[in-house]
């Protein structure tokens, strides 16, 4: 493979990620998008290896976390979870700050209701006992992977990409960088690789999730890292109409990966509706269709002038 520009490199990436590796859902789905991935990163010259064994848990096996460059060397970790999830049985609205929408739930109850009783009438017609019925009906919904995953989370897997293409021209030890696996199951690639590499305390972990859609680029920091989330994203106008937050939150029962971690911050964009909430939506279904790359370079510019003033 040859680039003229860092550009082609990275649109190239972008059209493998929306097609060919767009669905991260099964096994051989993920194999084969870390075999690209781990070739790229290789070009960039940085190192990588697939962290596979779990100690987690006899019951979680098949994780596998990729990680590129020295991680023990390494002051600041970027991660971004390469997975992606089953289909929801309905769409639902996250706002920033908020707990989940009481006519989501209703909405999500209902939807689920309605299976049950459509797999019932049909189980009950077969003559099936119940523990069957509720073994199939949950395999039922949690087998059908989602179709389209453009900002959750292929939007974070891009800014990876992108940022490690950037930084290589720094040739920076500074970073590294984890795109973990199994996140929509409970955050479990950073789960187990905080167990493999508990001394990790000290480092600043940057986490990009669902960063794809939306004109307002928020940068979340809570009391640990809020001073460095204002180094990275303070004073900072964005371009091309977008706007750089930066936001103190608790992100100990946040809900992606970087909430194993001490030192986190949580790079998300978001929608701004008329009562000036921020908001993301369309994620888990197959509206999930949108990035734009905008997004991507002001995130990747953002953090580019943040790691060259650190030393
Ligand atoms: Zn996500």
């Amino acid at each position: 493979m040859n680039y003229n520009t860092e550009l082609d490199l990275i649109q190239d990436i972008m059209s493998n990620l929306k097609s060919k590796y767009g669905i991260r859902f099964r096994r051989n789905q993920k194999l084969d998008f870390i075999k690209y991935a781990q070739n790229i990163f290789r070009q960039m010259g940085y190192k990588t290896y697939v962290q596979e064994k779990v100690e987690l848990s006899e019951y979680v096996f098949l994780n596998q976390n990729l990680i590129i460059g020295d991680i023990e060397k390494a002051k600041v970790i970027m991660c971004a979870h390469y997975d992606t999830p089953f289909r929801s049985l309905h769409r639902y609205k996250i706002i920033y700050g908020k707990k989940m929408l009481k006519r989501d739930i209703i909405k999500g109850g209902i939807a689920i209701l309605a299976y049950l009783i459509f797999i019932g009438i049909l189980l009950i017609l077969l003559n099936c006992p119940t523990t069957i019925y509720l073994i199939v009906i949950t395999l039922f919904i949690l087998s059908v992977p989602n179709k389209e995953n453009l900002n959750d989370n292929t939007s974070g897997v891009l800014t990876i990409f992108k940022i490690a293409a950037e930084l290589k021209e720094l040739n920076s030890s500074k970073v590294a960088f984890i795109l973990f696996d199994n996140e929509e199951w409970g955050l479990i690639g950073s789960k187990v690789f905080k167990i493999q590499n508990k001394d990790v305390d000290n480092k600043l972990f940057i986490n990009f999730d669902c960063v794809g859609v939306g004109d307002n680029i928020v940068i979340t920091g809570d009391k640990d890292s809020i001073c460095e989330a204002k180094k990275i994203g303070g004073n900072k106008k964005g371009i091309k109409g977008k706007n750089i937050l930066v936001k103190e939150m608790d992100l100990s029962k946040a809900n992606s990966d970087e909430r194993r971690f001490k030192n986190r911050i949580r790079f998300a964009t978001f929608h701004r509706n008329k009562h000036e909430q921020l908001y993301i939506n369309n994620i888990h279904t197959k509206k999930d269709n949108k990035l734009d790359i905008n997004n991507i370079n002001e995130i990747s510019s953002i953090i580019k002038d943040y790691i060259i003033k650190i030393d």
